[in-house]
């Protein structure tokens, strides 16, 4: 399961509280719905020689993507297939050996090229064997040049693929974190949710887990499913809180479309105030419940154990360092352009773009993506600063673009400012969010999109 459950929201202009406070959850900018194949852009698909020639390579992340799950959960709008027949499993592999080649060759050796964190997502990674995981870290380390044994490894499991064998292989090749989704420690939750499972299946994983003694644990648990309740909401917590993890996500719950729950229940989309008004009042029992344990709160999503061991890296920063993400799923970001294979939601695009990628021989170009220049540079370095707790330092924001953020962004940080939603006691040095800020994190983030993003992803069809 993945900790990093994606997006595809609305984002209108104007204010940003009319859409109600789940408009999208960014945590990349733009989203991969703005993304369009290079081939029809005037500089056509770029070779990867020519995109990383002069760009910094010295603390790099790298993120390896596996699309596979033995279920599709109902909220889940991931880039992710259910199951891997006929050994798809080894072909893919095989891929994104292939692809990994390709790539660290376009690296060059001019510069030196230095990871310095790597991440296992999904889909389901330990969806793998064991011997398949091995494989996985031995293109991170041999085809990529990635030491992890000394930089940070997260790897994203779920209750039912976290067995011994395969966290046994993750713990001895380094890695740092295990993230699981459990999403509910009720049972009639999971199954609302549309992701079966039993709570003693939950807590024999965790069990596993916390014996491969990897630093890091964290738990995803999801607020604003149907039937639930603030009491059996904090039973959850509490139940997650018993394994003292390092690391918890909460998330709020979203419909989107072509998901399992967006065919069923809920329009996706559609306005709901008393949902919202539920995943609100949720959002501040379970933010509450945990700065009342100990945790701290990192992110309107993110909540990290006082004293815990950071899991990132100490030199890499998201706003500016670039990224090497390998697999059909994953994204790569230089300085100027981000960029991906196709993507989609359902499972029938899915398979055939899976299957386009086994076949694939020619990994030497960008396929689709987007170029992040100019102000969508200092619109995508506000989203990532301004969005965690600690905030952003207005003289990081000068010292990269030469400019004021209340300067370059007066109507939207004036809206936040009258939104009650901008922490006045920061400073003048500071951009920080107030605690109704953060709760308003994915109203408050789609207002940064430029409007050029928004036109692109109001034109997507999802597929
Ligand atoms: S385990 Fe569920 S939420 Fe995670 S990627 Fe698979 S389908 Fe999506």
């Amino acid at each position: 399961m993945t900790s990093t459950t994606d997006i595809t929201g609305t984002a209108d202009a104007g204010d940003p509280a009319a859409g109600g406070p789940y408009r999208s959850y960014v945590y990349a900018y733009p989203h991969k719905t703005a993304y369009r194949p290079l081939g029809g852009h005037p500089a056509g698909r770029p070779p990867l020689r020519e995109l990383w020639a002069g760009e910094p390579k010295d603390a790099l992340s790298l993120y390896l993507h596996i699309p596979f799950c033995e279920v599709r959960c109902g909220f889940c709008n991931l880039f992710t297939r259910i199951g891997a027949p006929d050994e798809l499993s080894t072909r893919y592999l095989d891929a994104l050996d292939r692809q990994a080649g390709a790539v660290r060759d376009a690296l060059g050796d001019r510069e030196p090229v230095r990871f310095a964190s790597a991440a296992f997502g999904g889909g389901t990674p330990t969806f793998l064997t064991a011997g398949e995981l091995e494989r996985l870290c031995d293109i991170a380390e041999k085809r990529m040049g990635a030491d992890l044994l000394s930089v940070p490894l997260s790897v994203e499991t779920s209750p039912s693929t976290a067995t011994a064998d395969r966290l046994a292989v993750l713990a001895g090749r380094g890695a740092t974190r295990v993230s699981i989704g459990v999403q509910s420690f009720v049972d009639a939750e999971a199954r609302a949710a549309v992701r079966p499972q039993h709570r003693s299946e939950v807590e024999a994983a965790l069990g596993r887990i916390r014996d491969a003694r990897v630093p890091v644990l964290n738990i995803d648990l999801i607020y604003g499913i149907d039937g639930q309740t603030e009491r059996s909401w904090l039973f959850s917590l509490d139940a997650a809180l018993a394994w003292g993890p390092e690391e918890l996500y909460l998330y709020p719950l979203y419909v989107r479309p072509l998901t399992g729950l967006g065919r069923s229940a809920r329009v996706a989309g559609a306005a709901d105030p008393a949902w919202d008004e539920q995943r609100l009042r949720l959002y501040r029992a379970g933010r509450d419940h945990l700065l009342a344990h100990g945790y701290e709160q990192v992110s309107m999503r993110m909540f990290r154990r006082a004293g815990a061991p950071r899991a990132g890296a100490e030199d890499h920063a998201c706003q500016t360092d670039g990224m090497i993400g390998l697999g059909c799923g994953a994204r790569s970001y230089t300085s100027t352009l981000h960029y991906s294979f196709d993507y989609a939601v359902e499972m029938r695009e899915i398979r055939g773009i899976i299957d386009a990628f086994t076949a694939a021989e020619d990994f030497s170009r960008a396929e689709v993506g987007r170029y992040v220049t100019g102000d969508e540079a200092r619109r995508r370095h506000l989203l990532q600063s301004v969005l965690q707790a600690e905030g952003m330092r207005t003289d990081g924001y000068r010292e990269r673009f030469g400019s004021e953020p209340f300067a370059d962004f007066p109507r939207e940080l004036g809206l936040f400012a009258r939104r009650g939603w901008l922490d006045p006691s920061a400073g003048p040095g500071l951009l920080r969010l107030s605690p109704e800020g953060l709760a308003h994190s994915d109203a408050l983030g789609p207002e940064l999109f430029s409007p050029s993003v928004r036109a692109a992803m109001a034109a997507y069809e999802a597929k």
